[in-house]
């Protein structure tokens, strides 16, 4: 049976662009009588806001997009991200990293050739090299550390992966696409790659959708998910809902919020009528 799931952030109003997301997955779980799941993304604690969480489930409601179940709130699994975390750290997969952000940026400035990933340029690598021996020290004089994927490991354990995609075909994993990701933030303990892998297994979720903007991510989730023991979904990537000069909405876009939407007196249907086919 196919499983699928809408894993807004709770920090801001649903625009357009969530409903297309939502729309997608909806539709190919119903396409086969399958489950459509919703989670809250919520980690970051500072971000997320329960008024917005309610906002997001009344507007869900209101055009029609109902989920099946109860919705899980990432906040409420942190035991599971640090099982998570604990089993990649046991395994020599992961490393603490004291670099604040800008120290990473002054390494950067100062390489001749820093690695670059789709995003710009990627974490220097900087913490890996520490000896075991300043390691401990740093970790014994109590500045929390974030943690990260020691990825050139990760891509020697793992060998040859690839994911299937329902839009562009089976796609080959380059594992170090995103480098050393942070698997743990030091103020929050995890980080969305590591709770989205976890959380998706644990839903057993059998089709991922999300937007083509985290295909990138989607490489350092097959390593993960290969780490971790973890059964691998597919996946739908689907095109972003861009406004008129063609910038992807977020969530300054307020006039495209459906709150706004709502109180402008368009119907659930008009509105549904405004996103691209679903598998596209
Ligand atoms: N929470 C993510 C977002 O709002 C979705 C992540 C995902 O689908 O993997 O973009």
């Amino acid at each position: 049976m196919i499983v699928t799931r809408f894993a807004p952030s709770p920090t801001g109003r649903l625009h357009l662009g969530h409903v297309h997301a939502a729309k997608v997955a909806r539709d190919l779980a119903r396409s086969e009588n399958g489950r459509f799941l919703l989670r809250f993304e919520d980690i970051d604690h500072t971000r997320s806001r329960p008024e917005y969480r309610t906002g997001i489930e009344e507007d869900l409601h209101w055009l029609g997009l109902d989920w099946d179940g109860v919705p899980i709130d990432q906040s409420q699994r942190t035991t599971a991200y640090a099982e998570a975390l604990e089993q990649l750290q046991s395994g020599g997969l992961a490393y603490p990293c004291f670099c604040t952000r800008r120290e990473i940026e002054t390494e950067i400035g100062r390489m001749l050739h820093a690695p670059h990933g789709p995003e710009g340029a990627l974490y220097p690598g900087t913490c890996r090299s520490l000896s075991p021996q300043r390691r401990k020290e740093l970790l014994a004089s109590g500045i929390a550390p974030a943690w990260r994927l020691d990825s050139a490991r990760a891509a020697a354990i793992c060998g040859d992966l690839t994911f299937q995609d329902l839009r562009f075909g089976r796609i080959p994993v380059t594992p170090q696409l995103l480098g050393d990701v942070v698997l743990a933030r030091k103020d929050i303990g995890t980080s969305y790659h590591l709770a989205v892998v976890v959380d998706d297994a644990w839903q057993e979720i059998t089709h991922v959708t999300r937007g083509e903007d985290l295909l990138p991510s989607t490489h350092v989730h097959r390593l993960l998910q290969t780490l971790l023991g973890l059964p691998a979904p597919q996946y739908l990537h689907h095109t972003l809902i861009t406004d008129e000069k063609g910038v992807r909405l977020a969530k300054r876009h307020d006039s495209l919020s459906i709150a706004t939407l709502r109180e402008q007196k368009h119907t659930p249907a008009e509105i549904l009528s405004m996103l691209p086919a679903s598998g596209d």
